[in-house]
């Protein structure tokens, strides 16, 4: 697939991503603010539920509007203690230790403490925690928002007793168990389900909108896939038809090579058969050049055909010299070739595409470094291979381009007045045509200090 596809994928999923972050935020952030009105709820039932026992041990009649307020002994005037010992005479000695009961989790204030206390002395006098009542109580301060069942435990903390205004068990929200006195014999705990249509109801703006950034976003992405795949496409007709005028510039030039040929065979003269010679010369290389633009450039990954004989690596490259001497006349250079080959060493490849090779890293090499610049061609054999070196101490290519240089029309980037004419299918086209061969080409180079261009094809 696409690089481009992989990247609109990605592109989707990050906002699919970050929308459902968003969205579980709200939901957790609305859970939670559930948790807190049922567990009010809860603390309230409860109280209330111990009010109305304590009414009916007191065989009062529960009044619509009742308070109850809560005074230390030592703040009561002397009458308001009198009314109270006659109503709970509670011995003096029976006293109650606060940080013992906070120790086992039965409460954490000493409101809590004083309420527990009244739980015992309920259940003590024959009067447990009603569920029924706690349940419609519970109903009625949640305005029955929250389907729910409460669960007693006894001392083992198994289920003792249950009521439940739900049919199924699925519960959102599970509370911890209540202790119900001081004594740890009774435990109460809600389970409850926090309803999901409120939820929706609340935030519906908040989610349209999300969905709606989720459908622009693709939206707009969609919209770019498809200004790219046409773009792409009219790409390729336009490269199709640049191949195709390529590929008719071979044409005429084949025919100039058979009559340069012809008049070469005809000339007597020595001075006009060599410039025959010479234009012979450049006109195949410049064929070469086309041929192998086209099999780089057109990406049908047809294979090369390669027309491999004996070839002379030497005359390869002192022809290279003398063409690229004379092809940069202007700039003072010097080339040489350094021939290291073991006596009688055959090497069998394409020529014309081997003195392309040769000719485009001299050119190079020529090209990318100031006046004076010397070149040298290294022609040497490391076990069945043949190594071909092109040295130079011109500008040299920084370790961060050298990664891409093989690319197609890779170009490294250089300062204003370095700049040179170049496509950047040169070194593209060499590695292709060694590749072909079997071979590898490689690059050693340094910024400011010079290049070495490598590369090994077997010798036969
Ligand atoms: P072109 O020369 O047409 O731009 P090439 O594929 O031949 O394309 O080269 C690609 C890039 O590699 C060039 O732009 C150039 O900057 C860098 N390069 C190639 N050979 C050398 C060299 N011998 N010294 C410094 N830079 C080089």
């Amino acid at each position: 697939m696409k690089k481009y596809y992989y990247v609109t994928i990605l592109a989707v999923c990050a906002v699919i991503l970050l929308q459902t972050i968003y969205i579980r935020s709200l939901y957790s952030h609305y859970i939670d603010e559930n948790i807190t009105v049922i567990e009010h709820a809860l603390s309230i039932s409860i109280d209330k539920e111990q009010h109305l026992r304590t009414l009916l041990s007191d065989r009062k009649k529960p009044q619509k509007h009742q308070y109850m307020s809560i005074k230390r002994m030592n703040d009561m005037s002397p009458q308001e203690r009198d009314s109270v010992l006659r109503l709970y005479p509670l011995p003096p000695m029976e006293t109650y230790n606060i940080d013992s009961a906070r120790m086992k989790g039965v409460v954490d204030t000493s409101v809590e403490l004083i309420a527990q206390v009244l739980q015992d002395k309920l259940m003590g006098n024959g009067f447990p925690l009603d569920l029924k009542s706690l349940d419609s109580i519970f109903t009625k301060e949640t305005t029955g928002a929250y389907p729910h069942r409460f669960l007693l435990y006894d001392a083992e903390k198994k289920a003792t007793d249950s009521i439940s205004s739900q049919k199924t068990d699925a519960s959102t929200y599970m509370s911890e168990l209540i202790p119900i006195g001081t004594k740890g014999q009774q435990y109460l705990q809600v389970k409850a389900r926090i309803p999901f249509f409120p939820f929706v109801k609340n935030e519906i703006w908040p989610l349209l909108l999300s969905l709606a950034l989720v459908v622009l976003t693709m939206g707009c992405v969609g919209h770019h896939q498809t200004v790219i795949r046409r773009k792409e496409a009219l790409l390729q007709k336009r490269e199709k038809g640049i191949n195709g005028i390529i590929h008719d510039l071979k044409t005429p030039l084949n025919s100039v090579v058979t009559t340069l040929g012809w008049l070469k065979s005809d000339e007597a003269r020595a001075s006009k058969k060599k410039a025959i010679e010479l234009c012979l010369v450049e006109v195949k290389h410049l064929v070469c050049n086309i041929e192998s633009l086209l099999i780089t450039v057109r990406k049908d990954n047809k294979p090369l055909i390669l027309k491999k004989e004996r070839i002379n690596i030497v005359y390869l490259a002192e022809l290279v010299k003398n063409s690229m001497d004379a092809l940069y006349h202007h700039k003072p250079h010097s080339i040489a070739v350094e021939n290291r080959l073991p006596e009688k060493t055959e090497v069998w490849a394409d020529s014309m595409y081997i003195e392309n090779v040769i000719r485009n890293l001299v050119e190079n090499a020529l090209k990318y470094s100031d006046a004076g610049v010397s070149v040298k061609m290294i022609l040497s054999t490391t076990n069945r291979w043949l190594q071909v070196s092109v040295e130079d101490n011109g500008w040299g290519i920084a370790p961060r381009y050298q990664k891409k240089l093989f690319q197609q029309f890779y170009q490294v980037p250089r300062e204003e007045d370095k700049i040179c004419k170049g496509y950047g299918i040169g070194l593209a086209q060499s590695k292709y045509i060694i590749e072909e061969h079997g071979g590898k080409i490689q690059v050693n180079s340094a910024e400011g200090k010079g290049s070495v261009f490598t590369f090994n094809i077997p010798l036969a």
